[in-house]
């Protein structure tokens, strides 16, 4: 496994996998994932003054301001388990946070350490059938109607508690998701691939290929750096 700090972001559509597949990855190399997702959904659970305010933004299906989402960002980071390295799964969400990011590798990295993003690719079609079966439940767990449901109807297999779609996944906010995303999306990936650090991954495949082909490039990229 590699001594160097590593900075690991992943882009991609809603559902396109990407939080499982940093989830299997930072286990291998034991470095904690960061969601930004999560984090945003941890500060509502806990009715704090900024989680009612980031409730307002996901239940329109907007983003959450920038000063909000760094500030949470830059709080988690500060824990000891970054050490080595980290995964961000959902930042940078537009060009601006972009910016920001290039301050945290400041803070973070030194020239030998690495930052690399991957771009899961799933087609429109394909989101929208993933994310209208999707289901959360409150400790975290995550099914799919089809692919992945519980055991016990509606009743999460980890808590037993009642698992729901999140509001953000409703099927009439979802089309709105994926075209911001792809607005969003197409300066952060074109800043990237200028930077030499883009790494497109096809995220169609099943669960277990799709980690293949990141852990063989992964060390493509460790092997030539
Ligand atoms: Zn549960």
């Amino acid at each position: 496994m590699p001594t160097r700090k590593m900075i690991l972001i992943f882009l991609g559509p809603p559902a396109s996998g990407k939080g499982t597949q940093a989830e299997i990855l930072g286990k291998n190399l034991d470095i904690p994932v960061i969601s930004m997702g999560e984090l945003l959904r941890y500060e509502c659970n806990h009715h704090s003054k900024i989680g009612e305010k980031i409730k307002e933004y996901l239940k329109k299906g907007e983003l959450v301001p920038d000063d909000i989402v760094q500030n949470i960002l830059l709080r988690r980071l500060e824990k000891k388990d970054t050490k080595k390295g980290f995964i961000l799964d959902g930042f940078p969400r537009r060009i601006k946070q972009v910016h920001y990011l290039e301050n945290i590798k400041k803070i973070f990295l030194s020239s030998s350490d690495l930052l690399i993003v991957f771009y899961i690719k799933v087609s429109d079609q394909e989101a929208k059938a993933r994310v209208i079966d999707r289901r959360v439940c409150e400790c975290g767990a995550a099914y799919h109607l089809k692919y992945n449901p519980p055991k016990r109807r509606g009743i999460c297999d980890v808590c037993g508690k009642k698992i729901y779609r999140r509001s953000d996944d409703d099927p009439k906010v979802v089309s709105k998701r994926l075209r911001d995303f792809h607005r969003r999306i197409k300066p952060i990936v074109d800043y990237f691939s200028r930077q030499g650090v883009l790494v497109e991954i096809d995220g169609e495949k099943k669960i277990e290929e799709v980690q293949e082909e990141l852990k063989n490039r992964l060390n493509e990229i460790l092997n030539s750096a």
